[in-house]
């Protein structure tokens, strides 16, 4: 009897601007082996560490509204500035399919629309330990303008907010601990019941009849 690896789950990560999204993602990967972090497209202008095609889909606006209305984004939404970020369809039910758990780090009016869609993915959000850590991290990472740090600041205050909509909430205080948590979560997510699908249909009596005459235990025909 073969065994299968079984899907993947969707998972949705949100919370405010600077307060370690990629950071924990980035580690993840590093200790999961069954985990695809999805690249969206966005038509901010990269940062000077950023890759296009690792961390965004560089695309202009006209190229990003086209995909709107071809229907090719599983969600998309103005962030700050009226840039948009979306997140392809593309490859993520390949990768739930072959077993893969799927990682879409977004904000909260993308989560929203995707829970519409998929009201089985598991929705996380990371919450700074503190306001004051939280401005500290945006100015450390020194990617904004003054002004890009208030607006996101700013925002985290009505995103906080919105963690009831969640189905997890991780402080990201000492990275090593949240990554520890959100680790956990995406295990105990795996050992759900309903996703014991492959086994559940293997203890059908067909099943376990054919099981017991492979093993050479019986041998009259399957009767029910
Ligand atoms: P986000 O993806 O949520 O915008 P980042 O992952 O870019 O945030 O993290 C913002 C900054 O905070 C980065 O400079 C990162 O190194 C730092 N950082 C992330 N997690 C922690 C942590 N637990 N403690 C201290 N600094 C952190
Ligand atoms: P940043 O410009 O700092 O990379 O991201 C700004 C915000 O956009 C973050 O809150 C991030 O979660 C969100 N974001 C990134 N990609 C997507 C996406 O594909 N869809 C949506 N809705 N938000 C996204």
């Amino acid at each position: 009897m073969s065994k299968k690896k079984g899907k993947g789950s969707l998972i949705v990560l949100s919370g405010p601007s600077g307060v370690g999204k990629g950071t924990i993602c980035k580690e993840l990967k590093k200790q999961r082996k069954h985990l695809w972090l999805s690249v969206s497209m966005t038509t901010r202008k990269p940062r000077p560490n950023e890759q296009d095609g690792v961390d965004y889909y560089f695309i202009s606006k006209e190229e990003f509204e086209e995909k709107i209305k071809n229907h090719e984004l599983l969600e998309y939404a103005q962030v700050h500035n009226h840039d948009y970020y979306g997140t392809p369809k593309e490859k993520i039910a390949r990768h739930i399919n072959d077993g893969d758990d799927v990682i879409l780090e977004i904000d909260i009016e993308g989560a929203l629309q995707v829970k519409e869609n998929h009201p089985e993915a598991l929705f996380i959000f990371i919450m700074p330990p503190s306001m004051e850590e939280l401005i500290n991290r945006l100015i450390q990472r020194g990617t904004e303008s003054k002004e890009k740090i208030v607006k996101r600041f700013r925002k985290a205050y009505q995103e906080i907010n919105e963690v009831t909509k969640y189905n997890y909430v991780v402080i990201n205080d000492q990275l090593d601990k949240a990554v520890y948590k959100v680790n956990a979560i995406l295990t105990a997510e795996r050992s759900r019941v309903d996703r014991m699908e492959d086994i559940l249909l293997n203890t059908k009596a067909e099943a376990m009849h054919e099981l017991l005459v492979e093993k050479d235990l019986i041998n009259e025909p399957f009767q029910l």
